[in-house]
């Protein structure tokens, strides 16, 4: 199997598993691309650095790395937008009949930042879209069955850690639904726990990532 996805989520998106390979290999990712009839040089892709910082691109994107942030919008159809993840929660999100959609990459340092609020207040806000409009995939990442941390995440995030582990997916979505936004789908997968299918950093140290694409 080399993806997964939300059958619940309206828009076309995937997950990649383990099996399509490292991602950001762009001979593995041109290949997958390929494989399933989409053209990988309608693909724009961040330079992800767990800050909260959101990039609206265009139709002369295509084919590149954003630098300097961890979530990408459009309103131009013929753009994939994709993110990396390995342990850290992809999101993306489909509006108006899909035309307007965005993807983020959401750690700990991400949410903290606030990077779920801007990306959703710049679709309320930048793009006029009603919060109600908005649907919402939660992909596969660290799960509060496997996430332990520091105590600090407490205070970070007005949390009562579970036998030391921290719930991300709990925040987003309180995060999302205090901005409006109710259509949440969750693929419900840990990526630490699940070994044959996802690369995971907290259990392998891995520098391969899975890729999410909407
Ligand atoms: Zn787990």
């Amino acid at each position: 199997m080399n993806f997964i996805f939300s059958v619940n989520f309206p828009y076309k998106h995937f997950t990649t598993t383990k099996s399509a390979g490292d991602m950001k290999n762009k001979v593995e990712r041109d290949s997958l691309f390929r494989s399933i009839g989409l053209n990988p040089e309608n693909l724009v892709l961040a330079n992800q650095v767990h800050g909260s910082a959101i990039k609206i691109v265009k139709r002369c994107d295509k084919n590149t790395f954003i630098d300097n942030c961890d979530g990408l919008i459009t309103d131009d159809k013929n753009l994939l937008l994709g993110i990396f993840t390995a342990d850290c929660i992809p999101i993306l999100v489909s509006c108006n009949n899909d035309e307007v959609k965005a993807v983020v990459h959401v750690g700990w340092k991400g949410l903290y930042l606030g990077i779920v609020e801007s990306v959703i207040g710049i679709l309320i806000n930048g793009f006029c879209i009603s919060s109600k409009s908005l649907k919402v995939y939660i992909g596969p990442h660290i799960r509060s069955c496997c996430y332990k941390t520091g105590i600090e995440m407490e205070d970070k995030f007005n949390v009562k850690l579970a036998n030391g582990k921290l719930n991300l997916s709990a925040i987003v979505r309180a995060k999302l639904e205090s901005c409006g936004v109710n259509k949440i789908f969750d693929v419900n997968q840990c990526t630490c726990h699940n070994e044959q299918l996802f690369f995971s950093y907290r259990r392998d140290c891995c520098t391969d990532r899975l890729l999410s694409v909407i």
